[in-house]
């Protein structure tokens, strides 16, 4: 066994490969005869595919199995994918309502257990120790940000700040004067947060954190290097949905190339989000998710519509699981402007690489049969005068590095400091008025 404090589940986190995909087969074989015997909604897809349990003998078989997407958790609320007795349930999660009507997931104590170790890997991926005192500012409640990172800091046995979101000015006070070291939250809080600390007067060095670990909504290198900076820590990504558990379904390590994906617990694939092909290693293509030890909620081939890439290359931390790049975005979150895909990642990389702060927002209309596509964006203070003239220019600079970057002209409005709202949960970016006109963007 090896034995570190570099890993929290170190005989699963770095499990030679060839080990590895033999328990996944293993699992995989049980959990499809699970959800075959248990769930009708499942029962009744892999009848229509003409699949049965008996089909799945390893990870090999995998690609025979239906896709279910998140209309089919819509369509099955609240019960319809349960697959256990309600009296075995201890929790119930909602997703964020993203992008629409929000789905449950439920959770037996085992499960919550699976999602709490997960979060805990990610904490000490990210250097977290039980000497860590680490402020949990995702929201709590039906959101599983403030659970998941709660439990998981419990776990390692860190002293655990309940935060939830929001109240700022406590926030900051709180860690301060409980010398917090790991701060959890959206990273448009954490990034609102180092904002506010500027403005109290407090300079990085001034707090005690050390780490953070920020998630539940894409944002770019660009945006990690501005947090890191403001708040004076090392950043970390971590990446989960609540139809899978929540946060810690992937996680950084100290070499922050991409996290890696909890590969004992969930099988990751990459499909074609057209033709629903599974895509060699390496290409870009939508997130598949199939649970492997889920009792309440098991999910098979799921969906995920966040487009990224996976990676085998060898870490230098030592784990073996695989690494998925950061989210480019859903396919939702995907503007088609004038023809042209456009994702909010790509506006943010240029706000930031252009000396802007990451806020801003994104309004596309369609007017005469043409679209609008307008981008709000607010000056720093130090740069804002009220000189018309300059503002153009700075607006037509913007402007000409935005069409480098999309192919695209956005017209860009400088707006005075303060008036864009912060976010502190997930951050709204796009305001796409086109779907008044009921047209599918
Ligand atoms: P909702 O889908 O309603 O927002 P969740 O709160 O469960 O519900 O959010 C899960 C989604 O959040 C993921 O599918 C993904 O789109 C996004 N997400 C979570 N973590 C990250 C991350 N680190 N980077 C980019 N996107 C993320
Ligand atoms: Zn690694």
């Amino acid at each position: 066994m090896i034995v570190s404090n570099k890993y929290f589940q170190p005989q699963q986190e770095t499990m030679p490969l060839e080990e590895l995909q033999k328990l996944q087969s293993e699992k995989l074989v049980k959990q499809v005869r699970y959800v075959y015997d248990n769930v009708k909604y499942y029962r009744d897809l892999m009848d229509e595919k003409g699949v049965t349990p008996d089909d799945i003998k390893s990870i090999d078989d995998l690609h025979k199995l239906p896709f279910v997407k998140k209309d089919d958790l819509r369509e099955a609320y609240p019960y319809g994918l349960l697959a256990t007795d309600l009296k075995n349930c201890v929790r119930i999660h909602s997703t964020s309502g993203t992008t629409g009507k929000r789905v449950v997931a439920f959770y037996t104590q085992n499960d919550v257990d699976m999602w709490e170790d997960c979060c805990a890997r990610a904490l000490v991926a990210a250097g977290g120790t039980p000497d860590d005192v680490c402020q949990v500012c995702y929201g709590y409640g039906l959101f599983t940000g403030g659970a998941g990172l709660h439990g998981g800091s419990h776990r390692l046995g860190s002293l655990t700040l309940p935060m939830s979101s929001g109240n700022t000015d406590r926030q900051i006070q709180f860690m301060m004067d409980l010398n917090s070291t790991i701060l959890c939250c959206t990273p448009s809080y954490a990034a609102y947060i180092g904002e506010t600390l500027k403005e109290q007067g407090y300079k990085p060095e001034d707090n005690k954190l050390r780490i953070g670990i920020f998630g539940a909504e894409p944002w770019t290198e660009e945006m990690r290097r501005d947090i890191e900076k403001n708040l004076g820590i090392k950043a970390y990504d971590i990446y989960g949905l609540t139809e899978l558990s929540g946060p810690g379904v992937a996680f950084e390590c100290e070499e922050q190339r991409g996290m890696h994906i909890n590969e004992d617990h969930f099988i990751a694939e990459i499909i074609d989000p057209n033709t629903g092909e599974v895509l060699p290693e390496g290409t870009k293509g939508e997130l598949v998710f199939t649970s492997l030890d889920k009792e309440a909620f098991p999910l098979l081939r799921y969906r995920t519509r966040d487009i990224c890439v996976l990676s085998r290359e060898k870490c230098s931390c030592g784990r073996t699981f695989v690494r998925m790049a950061k989210p480019m975005g859903r396919s939702d979150d995907m503007m088609i402007i004038r023809g042209v895909n456009v994702f909010p990642s790509q506006i943010e990389a240029v706000l930031l690489n252009n000396g802007y702060a990451p806020n801003y927002q994104i309004i596309v209309d369609r007017i005469n049969n043409t679209d609008t596509f307008d981008i709000n964006v607010e000056m720093k203070e130090e740069d804002f005068s009220d000189i018309p003239v300059g503002i153009t220019n700075k607006e037509k600079a913007l402007q000409s590095a935005m069409k480098a970057m999309l192919g695209i002209n956005p017209k860009i409005h400088l707006l005075a400091p303060k008036s864009i709202e912060r976010s502190e949960g997930k951050a709204v970016r796009i305001i796409d008025k086109r779907k008044r006109l009921g047209i599918n963007t």
